[in-house]
């Protein structure tokens, strides 16, 4: 008999299977595609590593989640750097100040930042919309050239109707010239020869953990699989909206699509591993190169072009109707599974965008309630 049935089979999905399997509960894990590992599936093209949906870092200062990731496949010590095609030249993003006087009309440049240095930082936070905090952070000059372009592309939709909440982690100016993206203490990419695949590969490595794939779970057809894999209780990792048939309404996402192309003649096709192209005569918003953060020592090279406004569910659109149609669908859903027996982890079931070490996280804390439940029905049998 299974104890647990997990509804996905991503990242998250299979770091709850394994934190479960090392507690002796077993557990099946139904995946709709021919294959686990959700978004952070790396695959091979022409020989060469690559990410089809585009590239991805794990940066954490959640040393549990950086140990288990790496108890399950050795991460190299790449350090993820971007660099964006602005004004005309290949600068780097973040914008350094290093790169202020290669930039036309530099000097204005500063004299804008310059006039911003003391602005208090509380006081940005509590910008009206996105817009107005890059205003108050960097000045007309570069929000133009580097912010507004690339977001308006990416989210469909005037910068001024987009929150400022978000802006503090996605956007600043470097005054210490510092490249990198991330601060974080822990960085890399997995080592091993399938990248990102090891993971997963790795973290459903026990005899306690049963995968199926090709199987779509839906409400109407959960009962016929909690009853074929004797399962008590359910996890979903899945959209909640389109397991229940869309009964409420559809939660709205901002999706992209990303192209891979084999390119054999060169090792590598540009300088870093993404280089972001904000200006709208490009129909692309990013080119991934995930090679320099496998460091394969390979001939040829992948890039993956990145496309916004596909019907793909990628990013949520944060607004109160999105975020209460979501806990709606967690209310009707706990009602009809049963309270005790239904969980939701994940960046679907909980409409959000989470980072692969918060999604680790969140489905270790899932785990933890999971196990309560299923050493708690235990005790009443
Ligand atoms: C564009 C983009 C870039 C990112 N870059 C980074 C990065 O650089 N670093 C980082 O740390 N994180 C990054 N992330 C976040 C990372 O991708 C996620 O944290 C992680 O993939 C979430 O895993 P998950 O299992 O919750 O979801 P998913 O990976 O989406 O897995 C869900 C799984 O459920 C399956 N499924 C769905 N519905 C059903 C159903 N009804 N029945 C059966 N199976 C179903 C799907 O096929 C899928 O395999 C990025 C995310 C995006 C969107």
């Amino acid at each position: 008999m299974s104890h647990v049935l997990i509804v996905g089979g991503g990242l998250t999905a299979c770091t709850l299977a394994h934190r479960l399997a090392q507690e002796g509960v077993s557990s099946v894990l139904l995946e709709r595609e021919d294959v686990p590992g959700g978004l952070i599936r790396s695959e091979h093209m022409g020989g060469v590593l690559y990410e089809p949906h585009g590239s991805h870092i794990f940066h954490t200062e959640d040393e549990e989640v950086w140990r288990l990731a790496n108890r399950m496949t050795p991460f190299n010590d790449y350090r993820h750097r971007v660099d964006i095609l602005a004004d005309g030249q290949v600068l780097n993003w973040p914008i350094l100040l290093s790169d202020i006087e290669r930039q036309s009309r530099g000097e204005e440049i500063m004299a804008q930042l310059e006039e911003r240095k003391d602005v208090d930082a509380t006081a940005r936070a509590q910008a009206a919309n996105f817009e107005d905090w890059c205003l108050e952070l960097m000045g007309p000059i570069l929000y133009e050239r580097f912010i507004r372009p690339y977001t308006e592309k990416q989210w469909g939709r005037p910068a001024r109707e987009l929150s400022a909440q978000w802006a503090p982690r996605r956007v600043s100016v470097r005054w210490d010239n510092d490249p990198y993206l991330f601060p974080d203490p822990y960085q890399g990419w997995p080592s091993g020869p399938n990248g990102y695949t090891d993971l997963i590969d790795g973290l459903l490595d026990n005899e306690l953990i049963e995968l199926r794939t090709g199987v779509d779970v839906t409400l109407e057809n959960l009962d016929d699989h909690v009853r074929e894999a004797g399962a008590a209780i359910v996890v979903l990792t899945c959209p909640l909206d389109v397991f229940a048939g869309a009964r409420f309404g559809t939660l709205e996402w901002r999706g992209i699509l990303v192209r891979n192309v084999h390119i054999p003649h060169v090792d590598y096709a540009q300088g870093a591993m993404v280089v972001n192209y904000p200006g709208l005569e490009f129909p692309f918003i990013r080119v991934h190169e995930t090679k320099h953060a496998s460091g394969q020592q390979c001939a040829g090279t992948v890039l993956g072009f990145e496309f916004t406004n596909a019907p793909t569910r990628y990013y949520p659109i944060e607004l109160p109707h999105n975020r209460e149609l979501n806990t709606r669908y967690q209310d009707f859903l706990r009602e009809q599974i049963g309270s005790e027996r239904t969980f939701f982890a994940g960046r679907l079931a909980n409409y959000l965008y989470i980072d692969m070490d918060d999604c680790m996280r969140q489905a270790l804390d899932a785990s933890d309630d999971v196990l309560a439940a299923v050493r708690a029905q235990a005790a009443n049998t």
